[in-house]
C-alpha cells in the first residue's frame, strides 16, 4: 500500500463520523502523491500522519441567557491544526450545521490556504452551532461573551488569531474582542482580526475575500487572454463574499446575473449592480436568509428551491455560499448547458468530489477555493501586522498588497502544476504549492 493510501485509510478509521473532514483529506492527500512518492523524507518524518492530526482541538460548553431569561447551551469549537509556519489563523463560524467534522475540514483547508498567501500564518478554525438568525443584539452579545470566556485561554497575537466566517461579522467580532480585552486585562489587538476600524481593524478587510477572488480571476484570465470586462458571472450566496465579488466585478466592467440563498436563486439579466449590491447588505442584516426578498424588490425571476448551476447561461460559475453546493447532478447540468467551461470556487470546498471529477474529466477548468478565497485571510494577516506595529495602512496600501498576494498565489499554483507535469490542473497545483512550504517547515523543526 502506498504511503498516501495508508494515511488515508488510517484517517478514515480514526474519524469515521467526520465526512467533510475525510472529503478534504482524500482530496488533498491524493494530489500529494506527486511529491511524497518520489521523496521518502516525507514518509520517514511522518509528515502526512502529523498533518492530518490537529495539534490541539477544544470543545466547550457555551451557556447564555436568552431574552426570556431561559438558559441556552451551545457547543463551541476551536481546532488548532498547524503552527508550522506561524500562529494558528482562521475564522469562527456560527451556524447550526457546525460540528467537529465541519471545523476540521475548514481547519485542514486553512493550513494550505494560509501557506499559499506567502504570509507567516498557520491553520486553525473554530465556531459554534449557535444560530444568529432571529436572535436579538443582546442575545448575540451574551452568547459571544460566553464563547470568549472559554476561548480566550487558547488565543493571542502569537498563538492563535481567530476571525469571522459564516455568521460572524463585524458585530460578533466587536463583542468577542470586548470580552477578550476584559479577560486579558490588556489590549492585544492582534488576537482577533476583522475588527472595526475604530479599534484596530484594517481598511479593506470587509471586501478582501470578494475582491481577492476577482483579482485572482483577473490573473487567471490574463493567462488565457480573457477580460472581466464583458464577462457574465453566475454566483451563489448573498453574504459578505458575494457582495465583495459583485462590487469588484461591476467595477471592472463584468456582469453578475445570479445570487442565491437557502430558499432558491434569482436571475437578474440586467446584472446585480448599483443599489442592488447595497441591498445584499440589507438582506444579510435582516437575518431572514431569503433571496426571494431581492426578487420581490427588483421584480426579477425567482426560482424557489433551485441553484443556478447549469440553469443559466453565464461565462463563469462562481459559488460563493458554502461547502458542497455543487453536486454530481449540478456538474452534469453545467456540462449539458455547455456555456461555461470555467468554475471559480470562492466558498470553501463548494464542489463535491464527484462534481470536481466530472467537471475536470470533461475539460472544465476548476480554480480551487483554497487559492481563490485566500484574500480574506491574507488581509487578516495584514491586520495583525498593522496591530503589531501600532499603525494603520491606507486603503490603497492594503489593496496593493492584496493584489500582489493574489497574483503570486495564481503564479505559484500555476507553476506548481506545470512543474509536476499537470499543466492547467489548478486543484493539484494549489495542494502541491500549499503543502510544500508547510512540509519543509515541519522537516526543519523535527518531530513535533
Ligand atoms: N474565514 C475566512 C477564511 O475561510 C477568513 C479567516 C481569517 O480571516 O482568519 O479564510
Amino acid at each position: 500500500m502506498s504511503y498516501v493510501d495508508r494515511v488515508i485509510a488510517e484517517t478514515e478509521a480514526k474519524n469515521p463520523d467526520q465526512p467533510e473532514f475525510l472529503q478534504t483529506v482524500r482530496e488533498v492527500l491524493n494530489s500529494l502523491r506527486l511529491i511524497v512518492d518520489e521523496d521518502d523524507r516525507y514518509e520517514k518524518a511522518g509528515i502526512l500522519e502529523r498533518i492530518v492530526e490537529p495539534e490541539k482541538s477544544v470543545i466547550f460548553r457555551v451557556p447564555w441567557v436568552d431574552d426570556q431569561g431561559r438558559v441556552q447551551v451551545n457547543r463551541g469549537f476551536r481546532v488548532q491544526f498547524s503552527s508550522s509556519i506561524g500562529p494558528y489563523k482562521g475564522g469562527l463560524r456560527f451556524q447550526p450545521s457546525v460540528n467537529m467534522s465541519v471545523i476540521k475540514f475548514l481547519g485542514f483547508e486553512q493550513i494550505f490556504k494560509n501557506s499559499l498567501t506567502g504570509l507567516p500564518i498557520g491553520g486553525g478554525k473554530g465556531g459554534s452551532d449557535f444560530d444568529p438568525k432571529g436572535k436579538s443584539d443582546g442575545e448575540v452579545m451574551r452568547f459571544c461573551q460566553s464563547f470568549m470566556t472559554e476561548l480566550y485561554r487558547y488565543i493571542g497575537p502569537d498563538t492563535d488569531c481567530p476571525a469571522g466566517d459564516i455568521g460572524v461579522g463585524a458585530r460578533e467580532i466587536g463583542y468577542l474582542y470586548g470580552q477578550y480585552k476584559r479577560l486579558c486585562g490588556s489590549y492585544k489587538a492582534g488576537a482577533l482580526s476583522g475588527k472595526g476600524l475604530s479599534y484596530g481593524g484594517s481598511l479593506g478587510r470587509t471586501e478582501a475575500t470578494g475582491y481577492g477572488a476577482v483579482y485572482f480571476t483577473e490573473e487567471y484570465f490574463k493567462s488565457i487572454g480573457k477580460k472581466i470586462e464583458g464577462t457574465t458571472f453566475a454566483i451563489s450566496g448573498f453574504g459578505n463574499v458575494s457582495w465583495g465579488v459583485c462590487k469588484k466585478i461591476n467595477e471592472l466592467g463584468g456582469k453578475v446575473v445570479t445570487v442565491s440563498g437557502p430558499d432558491g436563486y434569482v436571475y437578474d439579466k440586467d446584472g446585480v449592480a448599483g443599489e442592488k449590491v447595497d441591498y445584499l447588505v440589507e438582506m444579510r442584516a435582516s437575518c431572514r436568509d431569503l433571496v426571494k426578498d431581492y426578487a420581490d424588490k427588483f421584480h426579477v425571476e425567482y426560482h424557489a428551491g433551485e441553484k443556478p448551476w447549469g440553469r443559466v447561461n453565464a461565462d463563469i460559475y462562481m459559488p460563493c455560499a458554502t461547502q458542497n453546493e455543487i453536486h454530481g447532478e449540478d456538474a452534469r447540468r453545467i456540462l449539458e448547458e455547455g456555456a461555461s467551461r470555467i468554475l471559480i470556487e470562492v466558498s470553501n470546498m463548494p464542489t463535491t468530489q464527484e462534481g470536481v471529477d466530472l467537471l475536470m474529466k470533461n475539460g472544465v477548468t476548476v480554480l480551487p477555493s483554497k487559492a481563490v478565497n485566500a484574500g480574506g485571510v491574507a488581509v487578516s494577516s495584514l491586520e495583525m501586522s498593522q496591530n503589531a506595529e501600532h499603525l494603520s495602512w491606507t486603503a490603497e496600501e492594503v489593496d496593493e498588497h492584496l493584489r500582489g498576494i493574489m497574483k503570486n498565489i495564481f503564479q505559484s499554483i500555476h507553476n506548481a502544476a506545470e512543474s509536476y507535469g499537470c499543466f492547467g490542473n489548478y486543484v493539484v497545483g494549489a495542494n502541491l504549492a500549499g503543502f510544500r512550504k508547510v512540509a519543509e517547515a515541519m522537516l526543519a523543526q523535527g518531530v513535533c
